[in-house]
């Protein structure tokens, strides 16, 4: 429902809890937030209130990291529980991704991937998206060639925001019939599903296209169709006032 992504120099935790409580007018059922920290996957997720998370993180912190991303869920394969709230894992705990939408084709997808050996934990759509990004870092693609690769095989609705855990520089995203807007800032850069998510920090906005790829680092941006080829926003600036 409401995804934000971060890469930068402030904490990852703070942009992402702000940007998340910023779009919890749209309505969510579970939380959850995934950093990057010395070569590992740092994750809570929670059922339940953004305060339900928040507290979980007073109790038990997670590390320092300039690099995350988080989402508020509303279900639709699978109940709220902590087990289906995003972010969704690979199996090697590499790969952290958070979607929105409905991946259409994923019970095909899901008898493939156990095939071959993994074993799917939750019930959502969504994880079958986690285990075959992993699977393409495992055989060496960077993430943004995963994305693009994997973004190819799925069906529906899909907005969907990725870390690799041994890739502490970026933070891979892509759309199809579902928002997503890069936010611009200087020496950092935002994901969002709309542009609450970032709305704080800047005004520099760039609205991603159909079947698009982005890559933010904390220098640019770099957009490409799911073939990989090169491609451009739709830059503009945000010039009204947010009254949440
Ligand atoms: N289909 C996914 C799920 O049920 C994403 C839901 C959403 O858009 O928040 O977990």
């Amino acid at each position: 429902c409401g995804i934000v992504g971060y890469v930068g120099a402030r904490s990852a935790q703070d942009v992402v809890i702000e940007g998340l409580r910023r779009m919890e007018y749209r309505g969510y059922d579970s939380a959850g937030i995934a950093l990057v920290a010395d070569g590992t996957l740092a994750v809570d997720k929670r059922a339940g209130k953004l305060a339900n998370l928040e507290k979980a993180i007073d109790e038990s912190p997670l590390p320092a990291s300039t690099i995350g991303i988080g989402h508020t869920r509303w279900a639709t394969h699978g109940a709220p529980t902590d087990v289906n709230a995003h972010p969704h894992l690979g199996s090697h705990r590499r790969l952290a991704v958070v979607h929105n939408g409905i991946i259409e084709n994923f019970a095909a997808l899901r008898d493939r991937i156990e095939d071959e050996g993994i074993t799917v934990v939750s019930e959502t759509d969504t994880e079958i998206a986690a285990h075959l990004l992993e699977l393409q870092l495992e055989s060496g693609e960077d993430l943004t060639t995963a994305m693009q690769r994997v973004c190819s095989r799925l069906e529906g609705a899909f907005t969907l925001v990725a870390v690799d855990a041994q890739d502490p520089d970026r933070v891979v995203a892509a759309r199809r019939n579902s928002p997503l807007v890069v936010g611009l800032g200087e020496g950092e850069n935002f994901l969002g599903s709309d542009v609450a998510a970032f709305i704080e920090h800047t005004r520099e906005a760039l609205e991603l296209g159909q079947d698009q790829v982005v890559t933010i680092t904390r220098e640019g941006v770099e957009v490409t169709g799911f073939d990989g080829s090169p491609a451009e926003g739709t830059q503009y600036h945000v010039d009204w006032d947010l009254s949440a």
